[in-house]
């Protein structure tokens, strides 16, 4: 056993809100927007007018920098940047470039105080009504956005000179006979395989000639895409969905499950949903404990977040993270496959890396609120209608349902844990999440696209990372693709197995142990799942 540091973050519901305070709450996302988007905009235009006056030395690639006389302190010193901000171009040191334009410093230019004024362009006090603490934070937060920006856009420059490449690669291979060679053809193969003659070592099974004409043409239409988006004249599109708050700002009234963040909405009182049930006497302890936590953590702040939903309205969350120390477990005897499906609530196979098979404990949870999910999703969607008839008791109804699936997945979530601690493994699932870069890199699989919209996966597989964590167990999270398809006995493949219904996974590999057998498929697929996560294949993120 050794001590580990995991963060974890943790996401409370604000609910119940009155259309007074929703209108309170949006003023201040706007305002705050309002308020970051200028910063950027001027922080840009300063950097612009800066320049790095170094070398990058090729072999070291370590910046050289001439010394002399700093304009600004007059000492002797490496000048490390020309700054044509104030009129004449002053040649500076490090320290004086950092007292101008380090994060720390930046806010120095848009807020004023009783000792200094800023120049009244740049007050940040004539664009946005906001609480004083957030004046002298935005610049700073401005400030790393556009350094996050810059990075990610040297990225997707990376990217499409990698991709550029590859493209040159498979043109040469189309063209030319020499550039390619052929992979040993197997039986059941109609058309040979060819590989980039640099890439023999690789173990890709090579692309058909028609594979490559399909690759050309698939990867010019990315690049083309690609190049476009870096082209395009950047917008400072922040939608200003996401304010930083001191934890201290927020208090908590464990009672009532109700939080008041006086210092912005002086006695608006939220109410909110947690990770725990905090309606029930055993989460509230749960959640005092939680929030003692949270309280001892050096950078104590939180995120109050606005989210659109579903059904195109706002959502608000008050989400923390926070680092926690655990005990990890470095030794583990095997993996526990979990499957969250759809006719069953979840699937949990453990399967031994020494006997190299699924053994006990086994656990397939039927799922007690497939009905009331699905009268759920109905009302939700009547109810973002304008008109609805007896809109009071629908909704009445709607929050009827949330306590029950709350108190079901935290008790799947608890005795799935529970399974990985005493079997001592660790826990895999599928990565179902479909982020931005997803959607770029790969089409939807057919899971995938199940699953988007639909909440309970999404609020059961976090419970279990969470629940898991705070044990020190590691999680691993593997693609999805073909895990229901695929025998877990001898691999066949799609081809070779059937499903005759949702529930039933038949293989049809005459050498197989399960060849004509009934099999459950989601036993099946939790199995597949726990033998990637073992052989560090398709392995998408490892927790912990
Ligand atoms: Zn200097
Ligand atoms: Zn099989």
């Amino acid at each position: 056993m050794n001590m580990s540091k995991t963060t974890i973050s943790v996401k409370l519901k604000i609910i119940d809100l009155s259309s007074e305070k929703k209108e309170f709450l949006d003023n201040y996302f706007n305002e705050y927007a309002k308020a970051t988007t200028f910063c950027q905009l001027r922080i840009r235009r300063l950097l612009r007018n800066t320049h790095w006056l170094g070398k990058k030395e090729k072999s070291s690639k370590k910046w050289i920098f001439e010394s002399g006389i700093c304009d600004l302190c007059g000492e002797n010193k490496e000048l490390v940047n020309e700054d044509r901000n104030s009129g004449e171009p002053a040649k500076i040191c490090k320290r004086c470039y950092n007292g101008r334009y380090g994060n720390q410093m930046i806010r120095k230019l848009f807020v004023s105080t009783k000792k200094r004024e800023v120049q009244e362009n740049m007050d940040i006090r004539r664009v946005a009504k906001l609480n004083n603490t957030h004046y002298h934070r935005i610049p700073e937060e401005a400030f790393d956005m556009i350094k996050a920006a810059d990075t990610a856009e040297k990225r997707r420059k990376k990217n499409v000179e990698y991709d550029k490449k590859r493209q040159m690669e498979f043109i040469e291979m189309f063209n030319d006979e020499k550039k390619r060679a052929a992979r040993p053809k197997k039986p059941n193969e109609r058309e040979t395989r060819y590989v980039h003659i640099s890439k023999l070592e690789s173990p890709s099974k090579g692309y058909t000639l028609n594979g490559i004409k399909r690759k050309i043409d698939g990867m010019g239409k990315k690049i083309e895409r690609a190049e476009k988006g870096l082209s395009r004249k950047k917008i400072f599109g922040y939608q200003g969905n996401r304010i930083k708050l001191d934890s201290n700002w927020v208090r908590f009234d464990l009672a009532e499950s109700e939080i008041t963040i006086p210092s912005l909405f002086k006695e608006m009182k939220l109410r909110i949903t947690g990770p725990t049930n905090v309606h029930s006497k055993s989460g509230q302890i749960y959640f005092a404990e939680w929030f003692e936590r949270i309280n001892k953590q050096p950078n104590n702040y939180c995120y109050l977040i606005r989210k659109t939903s579903s059904n195109g309205k706002y959502e608000y969350y008050l989400q923390y993270t926070y680092e926690a120390e655990v005990e990890a477990n470095k030794e583990y005897a095997g993996c526990l496959g979990v499957d969250i499906g759809c006719s069953k609530l979840a699937a949990a196979v453990y399967y031994d890396s020494k006997n190299k098979k699924a053994q006990k404990p086994i656990e397939i949870f039927t799922n007690p609120i497939k009905k009331i999910k699905m009268r759920r999703e109905k009302l939700i969607k009547l109810l973002s209608r304008v008109k609805v008839r007896h809109r009071r008791r629908k909704l009445m109804q709607l929050s009827k349902t949330e306590p029950i699936i709350d108190y079901t997945c935290h008790k799947t979530a608890r005795k799935i844990v529970e399974m990985a601690n005493t079997a001592k493994a660790f826990i895999s699932m599928e990565n179902l999440e479909t982020g931005i870069k997803q959607k770029q890199q790969a089409r939807e699989t057919k899971k995938q696209k199940f699953y988007r919209n639909m909440f309970l996966f999404r609020k059961l597989s976090k419970l279990i990372e969470y629940k898991a964590l705070l044990k020190g167990i590691k999680i691993v999270y593997v693609k999805p693709d073909y895990t229901s398809q695929t025998c877990s006995s001898c691999g066949a493949d799609k081809e070779k197995t059937e499903r005759p219904s949702q529930a039933i996974f038949r293989c049809l590999n005459p050498t197989c142990r399960y060849y004509q057998r009934d099999i459950n498929a989601d036993f099946n697929a939790a199995v597949n799942i726990a033998k990637k996560a073992l052989n560090n294949t398709e392995v998408v993120t490892t927790l912990l």
